[in-house]
């Protein structure tokens, strides 16, 4: 088994990597790259004038983010002989869809493949007026949070910003919303809450949320993407700094004694470290406090009022979420009534503390289940 990947990597001192491969094909792809990098990619192949690269690498850039194009043989605004040398040496292919489900409900889920045959989910989430993709950072995750199937699945990596921007893609193929639409899109809003932790791959996180917001490309605002962490307190201030995205914590506990047993990254970074470092967000605003409901565990009217003496003075909402389960799961979910309770003590001190509705469980597509199905299958086997 590989080695786990290195939860924290030091920031500033790796270069960037080099392209991969996201499809089959073998060809190191164009998708992930930014502006900069697109240039170097076209001037090193001498095709054009030197002083052509950064006008082609912006149409270039165009063709990939705005029109989602998926060959080169289609980028007629570049010039013929460019079209040729990129697509000897690059890809724009997506990765594969092993499978594409869509539950009762009308949330889609898409299993993707990558060219090393490991798999992440990405799920997209309808509203009335307005849809929110949830991408995952990484194969599994390091982290052992004991609701959270995730966290149970035994092989990890980081995704690529190639891989995490092709999710994205992935998307907007799929709804048909190419080129970016500026109204009456399905897919406007940004989740970072699939499988892994976004604040252990930093830098690719990063990576793919500035394409998404670029205006020239996917052109998501940072008003509507959303970040989740389980408490990575030295990264929240760099992401709050340079992305200003909004911030969501998965808080679950209001004792470190139970948040250490539920979010074992507690025992790195305690509640109160962690929201010093959420005092410390810029505030554009309010921070999302995650909370899911256990029954019996961190359900209780005086953990209610524990939590609002925590978040005192702090721009906060609670989301509260019911448990979902998955199969061998320890806990169950809190009934309607406790939840109920619940959150008018959170709303009674003045924060907004709405419910979130489970979406797409019968795809297994909810907060939390996401596991992929060949791994399912895989230790299924194991078990039998
Ligand atoms: N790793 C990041 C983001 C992904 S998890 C984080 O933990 O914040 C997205 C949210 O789903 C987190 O708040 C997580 O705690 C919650 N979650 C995990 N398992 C769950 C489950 N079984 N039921 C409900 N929510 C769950
Ligand atoms: Fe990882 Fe988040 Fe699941 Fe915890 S809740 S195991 S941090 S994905």
């Amino acid at each position: 088994m590989p080695a786990p990947a290195d939860p924290l990597p030091v920031a500033g001192t790796t270069a960037a990597p080099a392209p991969k491969p996201l499809a089959a094909d073998g060809r190191p792809s164009l998708i992930g790259l930014d502006l900069a990098s697109l240039t170097e990619v076209i001037g090193a192949l001498q095709v054009v004038p030197e002083r052509q690269a950064a006008l082609r690498a912006r149409q270039l850039f165009h063709w990939l983010y705005h029109r989602g194009a998926c060959d080169f043989a289609s980028m007629s605004t570049l010039p013929k002989p460019l079209r040729q040398a990129l697509d000897d040496g690059w890809s724009v292919a997506r990765p594969d869809i092993a499978t594409a489900q869509t539950a009762a409900d009308g949330t889609r889920k898409w299993l993707l493949r990558f060219a090393d045959g490991q798999e992440v989910e990405t799920v997209f989430i309808p509203e009335d007026d307005r849809g929110a993709l949830c991408i995952s950072t990484q194969v599994g995750c390091t982290l052992t949070c004991s609701f959270c199937h995730t966290g149970t699945m035994p092989l990890v990596r980081n995704l690529g910003v190639g891989e995490i921007t092709a999710q994205l893609l992935v998307a907007r193929d799929a709804l048909g919303e190419w080129p970016t639409a500026k109204e009456g899109r399905l897919f406007t809003n940004i989740v970072v809450m699939g499988m892994g932790e976004p604040l252990f791959n930093y830098d690719n996180i990063a990576g793919a949320l500035r394409l998404a917001m670029d205006e020239t490309g996917l052109a998501i605002s940072r008003r509507r993407i959303t970040l989740s962490t389980s408490g990575v307190v030295p990264r929240i201030a760099q992401c709050g700094r340079e992305l200003e995205v909004g911030l969501a914590v998965s808080l679950h506990a209001v004792r470190d004694e139970l948040r250490d047993e539920l979010v074992p990254l507690n025992r790195k970074w305690n509640i109160a470290e962690l929201l010093e470092a959420c005092r410390q967000y810029p505030a554009r605003r309010p921070i999302t406090f995650e909370y899911v409901m256990l029954h019996g565990v961190n359900d209780s009217d005086a953990d209610a009022r524990e939590l609002v003496r925590l978040l005192a003075g702090l721009s906060a909402k609670v989301n509260l979420i019911p448990f979902n389960p998955w199969p061998g799961a320890p806990y169950a979910c809190s009934s309607n009534n406790r939840i109920r309770a619940f959150a008018a003590i959170v709303e009674a001190a003045g924060y907004a503390s709405p419910v979130r509705t489970p979406r797409g469980r019968d795809i297994l597509a909810a907060c939390g289940q996401l596991k992929t199905a060949s791994e399912r299958q895989r230790r299924q086997r194991v078990a039998a």
